[in-house]
């Protein structure tokens, strides 16, 4: 391969042409099951005919204007997104790393605005993806994300998942709050405790800081509910959202109470593409369709046929995959064989799929998958779990 593409990415040697629903199709004319969806990102399927015909519409009118004026798509999609959630407010970016950022800076200035400036460290979990940015960086505090890239941004401090007493033991003066992902995505789909969740809630209530949760890739109906928090009873004061809000059309962004975001003021925070008239278009359609009727118990419904179909296979393959794992459509295999080796067996079996920490294997189908589309995937995960025996 000879691209003058800058090579951050192990690639594999495939590219998409076109997608229909839960199906890419390569430049060879192959067809693939997405069970990758650009990363939980693409979870209407490809090319679905209302979000096709929304952004057409809008691609005809007016792209961008910027936030110095009024963009009533951008007004309408906030108001829905509050009616929806805990939220009062909605700041709009381009991208997971750009809502974490903003959370992270959002906390900073509650603190800052509510008269405790001194208070501004962050506390993580251990596993933790925020993205890529160097302050989302040193919130993951991944030691081979960090490497090389100079001084690891100040103000984060790290503990193990489900650990109260180290969470305790954290929270000191100077912690403004605490980030938290209701499942761990690249660190591997944990998902955590409800108890557990309950519990940090109550922590940051007793120590006047923030409760802040990244749904980049667990929001926009993932777990079976427009929100991972709603399965937990619990309410951040603020929340990130990005991958699967626009189905692929980069959009982001930050959810939070009234309370939260009192100090984002006039010429606090910014984004020239932030919520532009066409990402926005996207976005509205979306949720048009997760908010219809049934949506949600879809995907809950089929997520349960999916699990007992999975259980089968294990029980035929135990020397493969170990255990699953995973709330709603965000599926994790444990493997016994290395994680990469089952990605590429089920490739080959046309069925893509993407790797996590910890050994996983993770299955992220598009939200309007069907019962017809699990057997066949199941099929592919049976037949890629009979060739990796044999060579075994
Ligand atoms: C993907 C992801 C991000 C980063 O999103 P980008 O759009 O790649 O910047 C942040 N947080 C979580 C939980 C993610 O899954």
């Amino acid at each position: 391969m000879n691209s003058k593409v800058m090579p951050t990415y192990g690639r594999v040697e495939i590219s998409f042409e076109k997608g229909e629903g839960a199906y890419l199709f390569d430049d060879q004319g192959n067809r693939y099951l997405d069970f990758c969806t650009g990363i939980a990102t693409a979870s209407l399927g490809h090319c679905h005919p209302h979000l096709v015909e929304a952004l057409t519409e809008q691609a005809g009118k007016v792209w961008h204007t910027s936030n110095l004026f009024r963009i009533p798509g951008q007004e309408r999609l906030a108001e829905r997104l509050v009616e929806n959630s805990f939220a009062d407010q909605v700041f709009f970016c381009n991208s997971g790393a750009e809502a974490s950022e903003g959370c992270i800076k959002m906390a900073r200035k509650y603190q800052s605005a509510t008269g405790h400036p001194e208070r501004y460290r962050i506390i993580t979990i251990d596993g933790a993806f925020h993205g890529r940015t160097l302050a989302t960086l040193a919130a993951g505090g991944k030691p081979e994300h960090l490497d090389g890239f100079g001084p690891v941004v100040e103000g984060f401090d790290h503990v193990p998942a489900g650990d109260l007493a180290a969470m305790e033991a954290a929270i000191g003066p100077e912690t403004a709050a605490i980030f938290v992902e209701a499942v761990q995505g690249e660190g591997g789909v944990n998902v955590m405790d409800t108890t557990y969740l309950k519990a940090l809630r109550k922590l940051c209530d007793d120590n006047e800081i923030l409760m802040m949760m990244d749904e980049v890739q667990t929001g926009m109906g993932r777990t079976g509910t427009l929100f991972a928090y709603e399965w937990e009873g619990v309410t951040p004061d603020i929340m990130g959202l990005a991958k699967a809000l626009g189905n692929g059309m980069p959009i982001g962004a930050i959810l939070a109470t009234e309370s939260a975001a009192v100090g984002m003021t006039p010429g606090t925070h910014g984004s020239t593409y932030g919520g532009n008239p066409l990402a926005v278009a996207a976005a509205n359609a979306v949720l048009d369709v997760m908010l219809e009727d049934g949506f949600m118990d879809h995907v809950k419904g089929i997520s349960g046929h999916m699990m007992q179909r999975i259980s089968g296979v294990i029980d035929a393959h135990p020397e493969i995959i170990e255990s699953v794992r995973g709330q709603g459509l965000l599926i994790g295999l444990k493997c016994k064989v290395t994680n990469g080796d089952l990605v590429d067996a089920l490739r080959d079996e046309g069925l893509l799929t993407v790797g996590a920490a910890d050994n996983i294997v993770r299955l992220i189908p598009p939200l309007i998958i069907d019962e017809s589309q699990i057997d066949e995937a199941m099929a592919a995960l049976d037949r890629a779990c009979e060739k990796l025996e044999k060579a075994g």
